[in-house]
């Protein structure tokens, strides 16, 4: 075989081999998208939540105690209950009142991991430390750990998505009512039917439902979110939802017929990390 041959191919081996290797390099999780599954404990130092729900990060997190008399944690393997203190004592406490209350078991999902951030799948907010999810529903009797572990959501709303369905139990309501009292709690998301239902269900004591506010999904879970901590200077506030319960033309809105995009979406960059969880990702992943 002719030298020039010969070097060609081992050239073009060279360049497949290099080719492998990128791909291998750029494809570990280090380098992915979403690096911060790969912090696996709590960043030490005072709480302190820093950036947006759905842009930021959390130092000082603590784990949610896994073993509990008034709550279940879900999908434990997957690490997703750590969150700022104030986070963990909400949790305490409104687990406490509903097992007081004997409207059942808790179940908690998805908190936010070690240090915050973004996830990989699943979550554009829970990045800072004080969002949960928490199950609408109440089971009388304790979870098995394999149940806890591949955890059935049960479905609230009607197929049209107009109405609850025939799931919905009326300590369900309750359960939200007493997370927006919560003195602590910001906003509560919930499928637009939910919110209807509570709407309908709520009497003349109707301060709360203002904080409930009606979102895609949501239609076996509720999102609670906690207003930024004391000491955490660098947290983002959300403006306060709007005045009044929200069950008229906003909720209505929500069930009217969808309107044709007129406009091309607009493809947007992801934001840039708040400086010190930037910072606080460099120094842990080098
Ligand atoms: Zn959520």
């Amino acid at each position: 075989m002719p030298t020039s041959i010969r070097r060609c191919r081992v050239g073009n081996r060279m360049k497949k081999a290099l080719l492998v290797l990128s791909a291998m390099i750029f494809s570990t999780p280090l380098l992915a998208a979403a690096p911060w599954q790969n912090i696996r404990q709590p960043v030490s130092g005072p709480a302190q939540s820093i950036g947006a729900f759905a842009n930021g990060c959390i130092i000082g997190a603590q784990p949610l105690p896994l073993q509990s008399d008034s709550y279940q944690v879900m999908r434990q393997d997957q690490r997703r209950y750590f969150g700022h203190p104030t986070l963990i004592r909400f949790i305490q406490r409104l687990s406490n009142q509903v097992k007081r209350s004997r409207l059942g078991e808790v179940l908690i999902g998805d908190m936010g991991m070690a240090a915050g951030g973004r996830f990989s799948s699943g979550h554009a907010s829970h990045q800072s430390g004080l969002d949960v999810d928490i199950w609408l529903q109440l089971p009388e009797s304790r979870w098995s750990e394999a149940m806890l572990l591949t955890p059935q959501p049960l479905d609230l709303i009607s197929a049209d998505g107009r109405a609850v369905n025939r799931n919905w139990q009326p300590q369900i309501g309750r359960l939200v009512k007493l997370a927006a009292e919560d003195s602590e709690v910001t906003r509560i998301f919930v499928a637009p039917a939910i919110k209807k239902q509570l709407c309908a269900e709520a009497g003349a004591n109707r301060d709360w439902l203002h904080k409930v506010r009606p979102w895609f999904g949501h239609r076996a879970h509720m999102h609670v979110r906690l207003r930024c901590p004391a000491g955490s200077p660098e947290c983002q506030k959300q403006l306060p939802p709007p005045a009044g319960d929200g069950c008229g033309a906003e909720l209505d809105s929500w069930f009217a017929p969808a309107k044709a995009a007129t406009a091309k979406p607009v493809k947007r960059q992801p934001p840039l990390l708040p400086p010190s969880c930037q910072a606080l990702l460099d120094k842990h992943l080098l």
